[in-house]
């Protein structure tokens, strides 16, 4: 009898068994379903099949466990399968009408109870569903007990010790198969859960750190990673350039497990020596500039640790080149002073240029009343007082930050307008004006008024500078969508150490000069989104090239 029961219980936990084989973690669960039902269906005739051990001649096989792990995982369609193979492998079996009743009966509930529980079951944690399988199987040991004694009853048969044994090993044998069925599927099912959120993770991080990598080889600063042993682990192509390691190493891989001491070349590669060193024994480094051939360099050490125990693991050396930086902090000040000067120019022309304006008037008006040999005086102090103006003026145009009115137009019809009022001044000083125009000039963005005061204020500039006879040349050219204008003169030219301050405000050479023209000219070029180049030599003359890129306006 305990043999069979062994054999039953063996039997009843095949399914399990074969899913064990089966279960491949790549597959994941597709076909869990039907793979179960068919195998619940197999190990139900099978326990059919091969020796069935009674208790009391009541056959006691264990077909109940795959029946309801089968039911259980596979669904209501497994529930249906499994339950007619139940009717067909018990039918022919049936001997009595009691018999048939009784099967009947179990069969019932066994659906009922399926039924009922599988909503539950596939919603419920492991433990939840545990206790599920254990508790429709421990039904259907009751209402076999109930059964069982109604029949034995029934042929007058009394309960004796060993019948309750038989019984009471039968039903551990049931619950603890079906109990050991559900475990093992649950855990192997934890397992894959466990191992798809490993993957998963895996990835996940495996996707960040390529993404801090390139991150790190295409940022436009040099990143150079050493380990606690002062091994090179890292840098990228910047710090092949910035830490000046170029002529020994050509490429990032023959750096890598270099010790950095070696690596590193004279003048910046001492300081970067230097920090890293104190990186690595954990102090703090700061950052530190270091200028060369002109350039400026700012350097960074930090210090890497381990998260946690905060263990130095290594340091990272942070290079970078603030060259244009520098040069941009220079152009922002200067342009600061030319805001100033603005706002400046702004409540000048109101406090100022009025009472001036009533101070002209006045002074013309005695010059008409006073005696002629007076009229020198007065016409002095109207030229000052004009020039006075024209200062404001000049102040007031280099304050005009406001939106400027931009229109499509031809620098070309600019320059032929002003060619008259520039030729008449040439004149004026017996110089001569040579003007030469690109013919297939495109259009650009511009404000006419402003573009010409521009030109008019060079133009003057290089007439003024230069003897009589001298010849002034405008000319326009356009390459590459760069429109230029180029105005040469042949004049005294400008000294190279005061090249620098040509555009700062009231910079002038000149005893009665503004030092307002060359700002302006600036400052209306870069409104128009334009740069201008001037190359001259002493003695023999400037030219100024104003350039537009019209691509980039
Ligand atoms: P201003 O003409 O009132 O002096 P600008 O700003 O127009 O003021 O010019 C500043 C200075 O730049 C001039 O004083 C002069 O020394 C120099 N400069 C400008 N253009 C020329 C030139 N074409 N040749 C020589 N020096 C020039
Ligand atoms: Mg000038």
């Amino acid at each position: 009898m305990l043999k069979d029961l062994l054999l039953q219980f063996f039997l009843s936990v095949l399914p399990v068994f074969a899913f064990l084989l089966w279960h491949d973690k790549d597959r994941s669960w597709e076909g869990f379903r039907p793979f179960i039902a068919i195998t619940s269906g197999l190990a139900m005739l099978l326990c059919l099949l091969l020796s069935t051990p009674s208790v009391n001649d009541y056959e006691v096989d264990f077909r109940i466990v795959p029946f309801v792990i089968g039911s259980l995982y596979g669904g209501y369609r497994a529930l249906a399968v499994l339950s007619i193979l139940h009717v067909v492998l018990r039918a022919p079996t049936l001997s009595s009408v009691e018999e048939a009743v009784s099967f009947s009966l179990f069969l019932a509930f066994a659906v009922l109870l399926l039924t009922g529980f599988m909503g539950r079951f596939q919603r419920e944690s492991p433990e939840g569903r545990e206790r599920i399988g254990v508790t429709v199987i421990s039904f259907q040991i009751i209402i076999t007990i109930s059964m069982m004694t109604v029949i034995m009853g029934m042929n007058g048969r009394p309960w004796t010790l060993t019948i309750v044994l038989d019984l009471l090993v039968a039903m551990a044998g049931l619950l603890l198969a079906t109990w050991l069925s559900v475990y093992i599927i649950e855990g192997i099912k934890e397992k894959q859960q466990l191992h798809n959120k490993v993957d998963h993770l895996s990835l996940s991080y495996r996707n960040e750190v390529e993404k801090l990598q390139q991150f790190i080889d295409k940022a436009p600063i040099a990143v150079m990673i050493v380990d606690r042993d002062a091994r090179i682990t890292h840098v990228n192509e910047e710090g092949l350039r910035l830490f000046n390691l170029m002529p020994s190493y050509t490429s990032v891989d023959s750096l890598k497990n270099k010790p950095y001491a070696v690596v590193f070349l004279e003048g910046a590669g001492d300081m970067c020596f230097t920090i890293l060193e104190q990186a690595l024994k954990g102090r703090p480094t700061g950052t530190v500039p270091h200028m060369e051939d002109g350039k400026t360099f700012l350097y960074t050490a930090i210090t890497l640790r381990e998260v946690g125990s905060l263990r130095v693991t290594g340091a990272a050396i942070i290079a970078q080149d603030i060259t244009e930086l520098s040069v941009l902090r220079d152009e922002l000040g200067r342009m600061e002073r030319l805001s100033l000067v603005g706002q400046m120019a702004a409540s000048i022309t109101h406090e100022i240029r009025n009472p001036m304006a009533v101070i002209r008037g006045f002074v013309q008006l005695i010059q008409e009343r006073s005696p002629q040999n007076q009229h020198e005086y007065f016409r002095v102090i109207m030229e000052e007082l004009d020039r006075a103006n024209m200062i404001i003026n000049d102040f007031l145009s280099l304050a005009q930050n406001r939106d400027l009115k931009m229109e499509m137009g031809s620098l070309n019809s600019s320059i032929r307008d002003l060619e008259p009022l520039l030729l008449a001044d040439a004149n004026l000083r017996g110089q001569s004006l040579e003007v030469s125009l690109c013919e297939d000039l495109p259009p650009m963005r511009m404000n006419d008024r402003e573009i010409k005061q521009m030109l008019l204020n060079i133009a003057r500039n290089g007439m003024e500078a230069m003897e009589e006879k001298g010849i002034l040349r405008i000319r326009t050219t356009y390459d590459n969508g760069e429109i230029s204008i180029t105005i040469s003169d042949e004049g005294v030219g400008i000294p190279h150490d005061i090249m620098g301050s040509l555009f700062e405000p009231f910079f002038t050479t000149k005893t009665r000069g503004t030092g307002l023209g060359l700002p302006l000219c600036l400052s209306i070029a870069e409104r128009h989104g334009g740069r201008i180049d001037v190359q001259s030599q002493e003695g023999q003359g400037t030219t100024f090239i104003v350039s537009f890129n019209i691509l980039a306006q």
